[in-house]
């Protein structure tokens, strides 16, 4: 019996009296494992919480998210990041109406052909809602079963996922996968943790554990280190007329694809030329002047970070008098109640208060 075979009813026993309450576990259809699997993804289960119980209440049904408008999705998954998950989704959705009567597919292999869902996402809904004999492994997993057998292969790596999810899957119970599954997930989220030491003394494997045994919990699992983020320095314009700010949605495609920003151009500028490009934005358009600066002065500096890029943002508060000319189709006026309801600044945006100020947290 291999440790993978042997760790299989600790895992199970463990489980039935330390699985983390969460609201998808409720009702694990397929609908809720793949929205909460999705909103998972890079994102801290307590944030999505919230966001959970928001969605479902307004798109119970692969039907409603299917037939939900862009622009209110974004408004759904607004402070969520990674965007493109939520227009998979819909994509997705629209797929399963079309191509399966709106009820996901059971089988990895159909999942898997579904915009946005991966081996790890296909394996937690063939699990989970469909008690199929399959692996879902992430990052979590891999922590968890590298300490366990005392792996030192690199986890960055596909070939040694695609190996861990084979060995896992020869010894995944029948009919009980999905709890096997949600309970490595746990606690590789609650006990095997992945920031400082894990909780070796509350683990159900601990007497089977070979980091625990050798005393190298801290050199596993190995990970080759990301590469270095790129830094852009922008200068972002908030630009303020009769109680409205400017937004302008970006291109449909890239970074942040088919949202609304701030105005905003690359570089570090000074106010001097601050004033200059925001007077030139539209400036080499059909549309002429829909605006003309009355002020401006600094506002607080932000950054965001994503996966791969870091924003360093310098930011002017802008006050402006309506021109003569109307906007173009890409931008637009939004005021506070807009703001609320109808329009979604990403995170990334989401940055000032009315004054300028950066906001907190
Ligand atoms: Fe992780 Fe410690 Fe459990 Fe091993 S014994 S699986 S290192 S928490």
């Amino acid at each position: 019996m291999n440790v993978y075979e042997e760790m299989i009813p600790y895992l199970l026993h463990w489980y039935r009296y330390n699985a983390r309450v969460l609201p998808w576990r409720e009702d694990p259809s397929a609908y809720h494992v793949w929205i909460s699997e999705i909103m998972l993804q890079q994102t801290r289960v307590e944030a999505v919480r919230a966001y959970y119980t928001r969605f479902l209440e307004e798109l119970p049904d692969v039907k409603a998210l299917s037939e939900c408008p862009d622009d209110r999705l974004m408004k759904l998954w607004e402070g969520l990041g990674y965007y493109s998950r939520a227009r998979n989704l819909k994509k997705a959705a629209q797929a399963v109406c079309e191509q399966y009567g709106g009820t996901l597919p059971d089988t990895v292999t159909e999942l898997r052909k579904l915009p946005g869902i991966g081996d790890y996402t296909a394996g937690a809904i063939a699990s989970i809602a469909f008690h199929k004999p399959e692996p879902a492994v992430d990052g979590n997993v891999l922590r968890v079963l590298s300490r366990l057998s005392g792996s030192r292969a690199c986890i960055a790596l596909p070939e040694v996922k695609k190996e861990m999810a084979a060995e896992l899957r020869k010894v995944m119970p029948a009919e009980r996968s999905g709890e096997l599954n949600q309970a490595i997930m746990d606690i590789g989220a609650t006990v095997c943790v992945p920031n400082g030491s894990p909780h070796c003394e509350e683990c159900p494997l601990m007497h089977l554990c070979t980091a625990f045994r050798e005393g190298t919990t801290s050199e596993i699992p190995v990970k080759e280190e990301k590469k270095e983020r790129r830094i852009e320095e922008r200068t972002v314009f908030l630009i303020e007329c009769e109680g409205a700010v400017l937004l302008h949605r970006r291109p449909e495609k890239g970074l942040l694809a088919g949202l609304f920003e701030y105005p905003n151009v690359l570089g570090k500028l000074s106010v001097k030329k601050a004033e200059a490009a925001v007077s030139e934005l539209f400036s080499e358009t059909e549309y002429g002047t829909p605006f003309t600066v009355r002020s401006i002065k600094k506002a607080d500096n932000a950054k965001h970070i994503f996966s791969h890029i870091e924003w360093h943002m310098t930011a002017y508060l802008v006050k402006a008098e309506k021109g003569n000319a109307s906007l173009p189709d890409d931008y637009v006026w939004a005021g506070p109640e807009d703001l609320r309801t109808r329009y979604s600044l990403p995170t990334a945006f989401a940055k000032w208060d009315a004054r300028g100020k950066a906001k907190k947290g």
